[in-house]
């Protein structure tokens, strides 16, 4: 086989591109490969910013060398001749190479690595890994969302929605988020959380596939549901059962922190603030020990188990079937309101405000949460970035990741 053959193997190229020499640079603490490269004779020159066919112009500004994937130990660059043509639409524009995307100093390949490894990590980690700026991972990661926003539209084929809003930063910054609740996937989303930015949504969508949208499941924002009645008509409100949790949660949370205010002082009192977690988690996560304090409970503190019981119970009914669900939920509703504590009497009354929706979730059968899976994939892309400063570039890595719109390693077949 011939040595740029083989060459051309290693470094991933099609085809399309030849090798017409290569030279070891041993100047740098790290050797570097570069790699001589030119498209086919044969091949038509087109235009790199609308991929027209175009005669050809001139020869640019002369060589020009894009970062590419590392080679085992050594670093790796491409070289080579970036020709104009004389496009109709763009005029003399530099044409396109197989290797790289248009306006860049990397390579496809060496920028598709890096933007996975951002949407897995971070961007410092990934630029750190690879040796390249911040900012140089950050153009990456905007450039090849565009690009796979204008392959694939998200927006086709709908037929059920979750509309959310998620915290984009400390304070009272936040996202409006949509995505599909059969796949999983974000298929929207942007700044801020209003009518207008729901509206924005539905604009986004177009009337006709609005109309044809079944499902719409979103938490109990009044905001979001009367923009969802008058713009997705045919569509029927869920609510997502994740934020239903989490209101009975939070009155648990009440009714635990009103008995610590009164027993205060009292050796009492530090009992029940060691409670809060094992409340509020799921019975199925709790260690041993703390099932038994919480069985403990039944004698020690009838109240705040009365609370806890009403929490688990509201949980095991978003399970059940929905006839099943229907007559369980009546019940919980008739002891909730007689429980004599005052936040779960206040949960009762907005369960059966929103009773329809509720039921409509069970009936569907999106108890699990997408909701619940997004926030919390979310609140990881956060951290992960350290917060990030401006909306746009946290909205771009939700896109990449939870859009799926992130790019395959290149080997990926
Ligand atoms: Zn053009």
């Amino acid at each position: 086989m011939r040595v740029s053959t083989v060459l051309r193997m290693l470094l991933g190229l099609c085809r399309a591109t030849v090798i017409t020499g290569w030279v070891l640079d041993r100047s740098g603490h790290r050797p570097t490969l570069v790699a001589w490269v030119r498209c086919r004779a044969d091949a038509p020159g087109r235009c790199g910013r609308c991929g027209r066919r175009g005669p050809g112009y001139d020869q640019g500004d002369g060589a020009r060398r894009w970062r590419h994937v590392d080679v085992g130990f050594a670093r790796c660059v491409l070289e080579g001749p970036a020709p104009r043509v004389n496009c109709s639409r763009c005029g003399p524009t530099v044409a396109v190479v197989p290797w790289a995307r248009h306006d860049t100093v990397f390579t496809r390949a060496f920028e598709d690595v890096v933007v996975h490894d951002a949407v897995r990590s971070n961007k410092a980690s990934a630029a750190r890994r690879h040796g390249v700026t911040w900012r140089a991972v950050d153009g990456m990661c905007t450039r090849l969302l565009a690009e796979a926003m204008d392959r694939v539209d998200l927006l086709e084929g709908l037929i059920a929605v979750a509309i959310d809003e998620v915290k984009s930063k400390k304070g009272q910054r936040y996202l409006t988020v949509v995505s599909d609740p059969f796949t999983g996937r974000v298929v929207w989303v942007t700044e801020g959380r209003s009518k207008a930015t729901v509206g924005a949504f539905f604009d986004a969508l177009g009337s006709q596939r609005a109309a044809e949208l079944e499902i719409v499941t979103t938490d109990g924002a009044e905001w979001i549901r009367t923009v969802v009645a008058t713009r997705a008509p045919n569509a029927e409100i869920c609510l997502d059962t994740f934020h239903a949790m989490t209101w009975a949660t939070k009155a648990l949370d009440e009714v635990r922190r009103d008995l610590w205010r009164r027993l205060k002082g009292k050796t009492a009192a530090k009992a029940i603030k060691g409670l809060r977690w094992p409340l509020l988690r799921n019975w199925a996560n709790l260690t041993i020990a703390q099932r038994d304090t919480i069985r403990e409970l039944e004698t020690t503190n009838r109240r705040l188990f009365r609370g806890w019981l009403l929490k688990e119970e509201l949980a095991d009914i978003f399970r059940m079937p929905i006839r099943q669900a229907r007559r369980a939920l009546d019940d919980w509703l008739h002891y909730a309101s007689r429980s004599r504590l005052e936040p779960f009497v206040r949960l009762a009354r907005t369960i059966r405000h929103y009773r329809d929706s509720i039921e409509a979730t069970i009936e569907w059968g999106f108890t699990n949460g997408i909701a619940e899976a997004n926030n919390s994939v979310i609140g990881r892309i956060r951290r992960n970035a350290n917060g990030f400063h401006n909306p746009a570039a946290f909205i771009t890595m939700i896109m990449l990741d939870r859009g799926g719109l992130g790019p395959d390693l290149p080997w990926t077949p």
